[in-house]
């Protein structure tokens, strides 16, 4: 049975397509037309004899009055504005519900249809908070450690995808990424003009993704964004309905982009030969599949637990030392706040990223040893300079699995003893003395959703850090 509101606008389109009134209707199955009118308004349901009289009087059978449809796209406006009034989001407002009524043309219908469809997609995107998001990401980091980072119905579809137009090893070419596109039904477009807010676009009436023009720097990065458009086909990805699934979906095409990029068949081959010959380095398998040191770190991450028997960590740390990104499964003590989140809490000053971010020459790789509270670990750290401020990237290894790749051999070792505060946070006594009370700091703004939580007396603002800065200029002059 369909709902009276649906039944009701089917009973007025029969109606008014036989051309008969209400009266005339009234008049032959015998019921007022004060009573007919509620039932066309959904306001009364029918008994079932009426029904049969009323499909009598239309000449159509009963199941085309109880079918589920909307009998016209008018219909379905109204059907539409009579839903979004009834939604909570709408009766908070306290404003008055209005009826489609003859006299209102299909153009206002579709304006209010319009707006009340763009405030209940506004309200659910509001629902994700910056707590929420947190949580949510949280939750997906723990799914992920279960899985090793390994999602092999993800592995399978790109192993289809690219055995299908002829890659496996080497630098995945554009006008591959255009054929595999070809595939799906897509056809790539470069333009200068996308949306301020959009790094692609999908348009999947025409078929087309459009991405920026393909002379601009960063080659990997296009066809990256080329490969992840195609993977929401692929995947058969609908619009995502919170912000879970957001977040599931974007991780499932980032993955099955680097999956395209870095076969899983010539990348282990080409690893393992790394693990036999003991010389694994993420930077020569990111010069073998022609991506960036950041998409090799995190494919390594894919496949070394499953397939080479290695447990690891990966970081991305930004020049003030919070995390971006990190995956562990190897029991490095990544900072965590209270939700368990670790994105913008600030890695531990000894760690590699750190160490490495504050070298004044990073021409080279930095590799290094570090002890913590839950064993050691081996290391390397590669750093960049992005659009806005300076990043790290840091691969590391349990002690046990250092003899696997190059840099082993760094006398470079330093101890951690995070999240203890005395380790590199709590400012000793005597500066303390020195300076509680005497300073002031503001912090720097981050842009990142996932703004640190404070950590000092300042919000944002590492107390040992400032003392430490304060007493070494505390001898200056003033003249800066
Ligand atoms: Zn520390």
């Amino acid at each position: 049975m369909p709902d009276t509101v649906m039944l009701g606008l089917r009973i007025r389109h029969f109606r008014t397509q036989a051309g008969l009134t209400l009266d005339q209707v009234s008049e032959r199955i015998g019921l007022a037309p004060s009573q007919l009118s509620l039932m066309e308004n959904g306001k009364r349901e029918p008994r079932l004899s009426v029904l049969s009289g009323l499909a009598g009087a239309f000449g159509i059978a009963v199941a085309d009055l109880l079918d589920d449809s909307p009998p016209t796209e008018r219909a379905a406006l109204e059907l539409d504005l009579h839903r979004a009034q009834g939604n909570s989001a709408y009766r908070e407002l306290g404003l008055p519900t209005i009826k489609a009524t003859r006299g209102m043309n299909d153009e206002t219908l579709r304006a209010i249809v319009g707006v009340h469809r763009e405030l209940d997609r506004r309200a659910r995107l509001a629902i994700a908070t910056p707590e929420e998001a947190r949580r949510a990401n949280t939750k997906m980091r723990w799914w992920l450690r279960g899985q090793n980072n390994y999602l092999p119905d993800i592995e399978a579809l790109a192993d289809e995808a690219t055995v299908a137009v002829g890659h496996s090893a080497g630098a995945l070419t554009h006008r591959t990424v255009a054929e595999m596109a070809t595939r799906v039904g897509l056809s790539v477009i470069h333009v200068d003009d996308l949306p301020h807010s959009a790094r692609s676009v999908l348009d999947l009436e025409n078929g087309r993704i459009y991405i920026p023009p393909a002379s601009i720097p960063g080659g990997h990065g296009l066809r990256s964004l080329a490969l992840q458009a195609i993977a929401h086909l692929a995947l058969g990805h609908a619009a995502p309905d919170s912000y879970s699934d957001f977040l599931r979906q974007r991780l499932e095409a980032s993955y099955y982009a680097a999956a395209c990029l870095m076969p899983r068949r010539a990348s282990v081959d080409f690893l393992q030969h790394a693990k036999d010959e003991r010389a694994i380095a993420i930077e020569d398998f990111r010069d073998a599949f022609g991506v960036t040191h950041e998409a090799a770190a995190l494919r390594f991450t894919n496949l070394a637990t499953e397939h080479l028997g290695i447990r690891l960590h990966c970081l991305r740390v930004s020049g003030d030392g919070a995390v971006v990104r990190a995956y562990e499964n190897d029991g490095l003590p990544l900072p965590l706040d209270a939700t368990g989140s670790t994105e913008g809490e600030i890695v531990c000053r000894y760690w590699s990223a750190r160490q490495a971010l504050g070298r004044t020459t990073r021409t080279t790789e930095h590799y290094q040893y570090t002890d913590t509270p839950q064993g050691t670990f081996f290391e390397s750290t590669q750093t960049g300079r992005g659009t806005n401020e300076d990043f790290a990237i840091t691969l590391g290894v349990p002690y046990r699995e250092s003899k696997w790749f190059r840099g082993r051999e760094s006398p470079h070792r330093v101890s951690s003893r995070c999240p203890d505060l005395n380790c590199c946070r709590r400012p000793d006594d005597g500066l303390s003395r020195r300076w509680a009370g005497q300073a002031w700091a503001s912090a720097r703004v981050h842009t990142h959703i996932f703004s640190p939580l404070p950590h000092g007396t300042y919000p944002g603002v590492d107390d040992r850090e400032l003392y430490e800065f304060l007493e070494a200029h505390a001898g200056d002059d003033g003249q800066v």
